[in-house]
């Protein structure tokens, strides 16, 4: 079946990144797990043999088919055909899993952190990249929205880095494996104002916070947080951008 394009179909064919991806997931026997695009089951097959109950998600309707059969003997595996962006989960804690396609990895993290109470972790391929700025620390250059979103609700650690020989056809970045843990008791911050404070605050990020945020929020709310209005954004930690948005909510009322 040739790879399609449009739904960022890139296939691991390494055995020992499989292996590597299977350790790190870890499925036990009593795991509810999600598999987001499972393709031709290259992950599956390892996750299925824990006894594990498995959902897989995939939206291509050519796999479908190759899928069902493949693991029709599989009384622990349930096949939906299904956008993963249009995944609404209930009866968790789950484990969400996948090599996903890289086209919706940004949209579909933003999506799983909305459910984050349905989700017990999370281990996935994505562009090395997108890693790279998940994980970013304040004050690097690639700390951003994404960094912020994501470390609000997760333990965001990055693990192995995987060229483009590992998958077929190849990629022309190179990949990595994250696993991000649901933190149990993270601040309590409204996700949608979060989102929107965290949106304006890199809206340009040469500019200072004062700057970006005006018209949203004052001067003496952002020192009362204990932030310089002339600090960049990349140079706020999480825990500021949480307080500031606390701040953002109170004003509003
Ligand atoms: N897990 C397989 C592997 O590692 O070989 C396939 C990974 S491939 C990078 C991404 C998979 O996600 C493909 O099977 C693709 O059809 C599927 N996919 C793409 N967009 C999707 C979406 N919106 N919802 C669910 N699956 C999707």
């Amino acid at each position: 079946m040739k790879a399609k394009k449009s739904l960022g179909q890139n296939f691991l064919q390494d055995e020992g990144v499989i292996h590597n991806i299977v350790k790190i997931i870890n499925p036990q026997a009593d795991d509810r797990l999600i598999e987001i695009g499972p393709g031709h089951g290259a992950i599956t097959e390892h996750l299925q043999a824990s006894g594990a109950e498995l959902q897989l998600i995939e939206l291509d309707t050519d796999l479908i088919p190759i899928l069902s059969e493949r693991f029709a003997a599989s009384s622990n595996v349930t096949l939906h055909h299904l956008d993963a962006l249009k995944l609404q989960l209930k009866n968790g804690p789950y484990k969400v899993v996948g090599n996903l396609p890289y086209n919706i990895s940004s949209p579909l993290l933003i999506s799983m952190l909305y459910q984050a109470s349905q989700i017990e972790q999370m281990v996935f391929m994505l562009q090395k990249e997108v890693v790279q700025r998940i994980c970013a620390p304040p004050g690097e250059k690639l700390f951003g929205r994404l960094s912020v979103m994501l470390q609000h609700r997760f333990e965001c650690l990055g693990h192995l880095s995987i060229p483009p020989e590992a998958f077929n056809p190849q990629p022309k970045v190179d990949s990595q494996i994250i696993q991000l843990i649901t933190k149990q008791n993270p601040t309590q911050v409204p996700l949608p104002e979060l989102e929107a404070l965290v949106k304006q605050s890199f809206a340009m990020r040469r500019k200072t916070i004062r700057n970006n945020l005006k018209g949203m929020i004052s001067v003496e709310q952002i020192e009362q947080v204990g932030i310089d209005p002339s600090q960049r954004p990349e140079t706020i930690s999480v825990a500021q951008f949480e307080q500031l948005t606390l701040q953002y909510i109170e004003s509003k009322k």
